[in-house]
Order: structure tokens, then C-alpha cells, then sequence
């Protein structure tokens, strides 16, 4: 008999998750994934092998009001008849904001439950949706040890020089500063890297999904990052602004819109999808012929290449460049556009390398090395579940 562990990133329309078993040295190795997509409309759980092949399927064509609390009994039970005579110990949580409090992985309660709920004005687009997860686990496998992750707690060390933002301290006490998140996604790389690449130092990490951001790693720990008190900030998106001058802000509340109304734009109609009016999705827009598309990829690689550049001051230099998610792992046109940018810096590109999807797309003599890392989550989720249980 073994025991298994379960990773869940809950979102507001999908449940993604991955199935670990922990192997003889104690180490979580992937028995099996999936999601559940469409939560809200018409729910379709998939399950997949540790190599992708479909194991289970199940669909719920009118299943518009099932919460999170039906869905993961579903999805619960599909994994305990998969796990057979194997045990499944815990169910680690990606949580998105951790605040000033939080800064490892912990065990979850009532207590932790509560106080996380306080932090949900600060990413009201998924906080909400990762503690619904933990609440309907909690509800239909009371005895089910819990874990939750955090997505800022990789950047707590950053200097306090780069956690500051430019307001009266008196807020700044309120806890209003720079936070960062893709914490577990930039941990895994920073990981990654030490095993592939322990030459580089200095690293700027391009984690380029429908969220989208920078972080800067020195000797693999993070010094800066673009996303700050909220997931708004930073690189354009697939449907977030990005950085914004705050007058803009001012100046639609001041035009009668209203703070509900200013979020619901910043969050869900801006980035890629506001400049394009066509889509927020890349592939999408890497394969319109439209002049919006065209200037929206643009704008989108314009904005990262320069927040590198301030990473790069940040670090005072830069050895490497690491795309990882969605967009830096299969978006090569997009990758090359960003690497032309940053040729100033010294990174010269492969263009071969670069479309074959290699590893390492920089040339053998390119000052900065240039790598594609594909990013795990879900495994860094279940690494810090086991720490979380003392294991
Ligand atoms: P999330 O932040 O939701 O986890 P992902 O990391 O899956 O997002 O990234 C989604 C983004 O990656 C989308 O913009 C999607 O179009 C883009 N993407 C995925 N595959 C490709 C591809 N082959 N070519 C271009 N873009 C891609």
C-alpha cells in the first residue's frame, strides 16, 4: 500500500488537479491528473493518467448550480476508486495571498480559514475560489488532512527596498505593499535552474500564462518581481491591465463609474483582450490577421522586455532569461520578439533552437543564456503539502 497525495488549484471556473504517490524515498511522483472545467455552466470533470491518457470522464450537462462542494465529492471519489488499496494522506491547496502572515505552508483550520478570509480584498479574483476549495474538501472529507500553499510566500524575502511602495507610512502599516505572486511556479524553476543551469546568478523568470509576470532570482531567491499588492500589476495579460498610472484609475471613479465597475474592467476587460477587442487568449491572437491583434501581442511584448530591463537593474546585471507557463513554453514567435528586444543586454537568439522548442534558444557565445523551462505548480503544491505534514 502506498500513500497518495492530492494538488488542487481552484479557480473561479475550473478546478485543475494532480495526484501524487509518494514514492520509496519519500518523494511525491505524479500517478494521474485533470480538471474540472466549466463550474457554473455545465460541469466536465476529466481525469488523465501520469502520462495523459484518459482514465475517467463525467459530465454534468445541467449542472449549472453544483458548487465546489458537489464537484470535489465527485472528483474525491474518482480518486479513491483510482487509488484502490492506496491512501490518500492530504490535499495540498494553491492559496493565492498569504499576506505578511503566512509565509510557508501550513496546515489548515477554522482559525487559518478565518484569517484568510481577510486577505481576500487584496485578490478578490482568486482567494475566494482557493478557500471555497479548502471549505468543500473540509465538508465532504472531514478527517482529510488540508494544506494550504502560498502563491506570495516565495518572494517574502525580498529587500525591503523593493516590498515598499511610495505612500504614507500610515498606510503602508495597513499592510499595503509589494506582496508578488506566481510564487510556486518561480520556486520550482528557481529549483529547476539550480539543477540545469547553476551557472546563472543572476536570472530574470518570465512566468507568461493569462497571468502573467517577471521575477528576478539571485542565487535562486527572489529580489524583485512585477505583480505587487495585487495580481493586477506588472506585465500586460490576458485580460489585466498591468501597470497602470493610478490617475487613470482616479479618473474613471471621478467619470462615474463605480469601484465594482473600475475592478470588473481592470481585471476582466483589459490586457490582451481590451487592446485586441478580439481575444485574451495569445494563440488566438497569434493567428489573427487583424492590425488589433498584431498591436496587442505588441504592446504585451514591449512591457515585458522593459520590465526586465528594470529586473536586470534590480539585480544589478542578469546571466539568464527563463521563459516558463502557457506563452513562454509554446509561444515561440512571441519568445523571439521579446528576445529581440532584450538583444541590447546581450542575448542573442537561436532562432532554430527557439522554434524547435530546446531548452537553452540562446547562441553558444549570447552574453545572457536565454532557456525555456516548463513550469510545475502542481508538484511544488504537493512538495510543500509533505513539508506542511512534517514529512
Ligand atoms: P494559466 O495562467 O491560466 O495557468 P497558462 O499557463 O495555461 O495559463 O497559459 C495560457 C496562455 O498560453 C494563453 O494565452 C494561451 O493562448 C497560451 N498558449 C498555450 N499554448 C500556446 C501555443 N501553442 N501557442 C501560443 N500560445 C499558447
Amino acid at each position: 500500500m502506498q500513500d497518495a497525495l492530492l494538488a488542487l488549484n481552484a479557480g473561479s471556473s475550473s478546478i485543475k488537479f494532480a495526484l501524487y504517490r509518494i514514492d520509496a524515498s519519500g518523494n511525491p511522483s505524479l500517478a494521474g491528473a485533470g480538471q474540472v472545467d466549466a463550474i457554473g455552466t455545465a460541469p466536465h470533470l476529466r481525469v488523465a493518467d501520469a502520462v495523459g491518457r484518459p482514465v475517467a470522464e463525467r459530465r454534468w450537462p445541467e449542472g449549472g448550480r453544483l458548487g465546489h462542494e458537489a464537484l470535489l465529492d465527485a472528483l474525491l471519489s474518482e480518486i479513491e476508486r483510482q487509488l484502490g488499496a492506496n491512501r490518500l494522506i492530504a490535499a495540498g491547496h494553491r492559496v493565492v495571498h498569504g499576506g505578511d502572515e503566512f509565509v510557508a505552508p501550513v496546515l489548515v483550520n477554522e482559525e487559518l480559514l478565518r484569517r484568510l478570509d481577510a486577505l481576500v480584498p487584496l485578490a478578490p479574483l482568486h482567494q475566494p475560489h482557493n478557500l471555497a476549495a479548502i471549505r468543500a474538501v473540509a465538508a465532504v472529507r472531514p478527517n482529510l488532512p488540508q494544506a494550504a500553499c502560498f502563491d506570495t510566500a516565495f518572494h517574502h524575502g525580498m529587500p525591503a527596498l523593493a516590498r515598499q511602495v511610495a505612500l504614507p507610512r500610515a498606510v503602508a502599516g495597513e499592510g499595503v505593499r509589494r506582496y508578488g505572486f506566481h510564487g510556486l511556479s518561480y520556486e520550482y524553476i528557481a529549483g529547476e535552474l539550480a539543477r540545469v543551469a547553476p551557472e546563472l546568478g543572476r536570472v530574470v523568470v518570465a512566468h507568461l500564462g493569462n497571468g502573467a509576470s517577471l521575477c528576478a532570482l539571485k542565487a535562486g531567491r527572489s529580489v524583485e518581481t512585477t505583480m505587487s499588492f495585487t495580481a493586477l500589476d506588472g506585465l500586460v495579460m490576458g485580460t489585466r491591465c498591468g501597470v497602470l498610472d493610478p490617475g487613470i484609475v482616479l479618473y474613471l471613479l471621478n467619470r462615474g463609474m463605480s469601484a465594482g465597475e473600475v475592478e470588473d474592467l481592470l481585471y476582466h476587460r483589459s490586457g490582451l483582450l481590451g487592446v485586441s477587442g478580439i481575444s485574451g487568449d495569445m494563440r488566438t491572437l497569434l493567428a489573427s490577421p487583424e492590425q488589433a491583434a498584431r498591436e496587442a501581442i505588441e504592446l504585451f511584448v514591449y512591457r515585458c522586455a522593459q520590465q526586465a530591463a528594470a529586473l536586470a537593474a534590480a539585480l544589478g546585471g542578469i546571466d539568464g532569461f527563463v521563459f516558463t507557463a502557457g506563452i513562454g513554453e509554446n509561444a515561440a514567435p512571441v519568445r523571439a520578439m521579446i528576445c529581440e528586444r532584450l538583444a541590447w543586454l546581450g542575448l542573442a537568439l537561436d532562432p532554430v533552437a527557439n522554434e524547435r522548442g530546446a531548452m537553452r534558444i540562446s547562441t553558444r557565445d549570447s552574453r545572457i543564456a536565454a532557456l525555456v523551462v516548463p513550469t510545475d505548480e502542481q508538484l511544488m503544491i504537493a512538495r510543500h503539502t509533505l513539508a506542511a505534514l512534517g514529512r
